[in-house]
């Protein structure tokens, strides 16, 4: 059982201007193990600044607040050691690595998370199944990391990597945007698979309500300004997508 803990949180991005631009104004929210919470809000409210603050993203800077997990100090902790200690992040853009395989990625980041290189037999006949799961040709195993992958394909790989790096808080930053239904279908029953084997607790961030449909949320918060303005179970979801955001948006300014 884990439970991170975002409590006061205020964040700001260091542009490289002289002034820094203040992006969280106070965030809090609780995630234990085998929740699913979603945040959905209007672009530019600072979903992914929130998901990056919580990774370590050197470019973003706590200013007040804190963020623990199991009741440790994740904002002292580096970028690998978070990744260690449970946390994962799939980013709304992931990144590419050229010249790195997929398959020695997932393999290096397995052994820094599990302390010990996984088995190899073991762990060739895990990574299939997992990807035959996710519908991933077995060709990209020999690819390099999201170069030339089209978003979508982007997208099932954050998902395999969830799956193979078992964590205890996994944060989904717009994982849904961008496929297609049947895509976005794959990429749900990851996280369900993931959610039921692993007990995880899920933050997924979202613009749209449509992938709630398939990963039924237990808590939905409305993200605007940089801070949450109103939480609630899925019917908020269903208002989102009936009224819009401009109730909260006015309501935050
Ligand atoms: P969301 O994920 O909700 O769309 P973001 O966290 O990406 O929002 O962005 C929040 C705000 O911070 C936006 O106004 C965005 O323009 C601004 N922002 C994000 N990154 C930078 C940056 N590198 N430089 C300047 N502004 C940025
Ligand atoms: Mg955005
Ligand atoms: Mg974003």
């Amino acid at each position: 059982m884990s439970t991170l803990e975002i409590r006061d949180l205020h964040v700001e991005i260091n542009t490289g201007e002289a002034e820094p631009i203040k992006i969280l104004n106070g965030v809090n929210l609780t995630i234990k193990s085998g929740e699913t919470h979603a945040i959905m809000g209007p672009n530019g409210s600072g979903k992914s600044t929130l998901s990056y603050a919580i990774a370590g993203h050197p470019k973003y800077t706590v200013t007040q607040g804190s963020i623990t997990l199991d009741g440790q100090d994740v904002l002292e902790m580096g970028v690998d050691e978070r990744a260690r200690a449970g946390l994962f992040l799939a980013m709304q853009y992931p990144v590419e690595v050229p010249g790195v395989s997929m398959s020695n990625f997932l393999r290096t980041a397995a052994t820094a998370i599990r302390g010990e290189a996984p088995k190899l037999r073991h762990w060739v006949k895990e990574v299939k199944e997992s990807m035959s799961e996710l519908d991933i040709d077995k060709a990209f195993a020999e690819r390099s990391v999201n170069e030339g992958f089209s978003g979508g394909e982007k997208k099932r790989h954050e998902i395999l990597q969830l799956g193979l790096l078992k964590p205890k808080i996994a944060i989904l930053d717009e994982t849904d945007s961008g496929l297609d239904v049947d895509a976005l279908r794959v990429v749900s029953e990851g996280v369900n698979r993931y959610k039921e084997r692993e007990n995880g607790g899920v933050l997924l961030i979202t613009h749209y309500s449509r992938i709630l449909r398939y990963v039924k949320p237990d808590f939905v918060h409305v993200f605007a300004a940089g801070k949450i303005v109103e939480s609630g179970g899925g019917e908020l979801a269903d208002e989102l997508e009936r009224d819009g955001y401009e109730r909260f948006t006015r309501a935050a300014v």
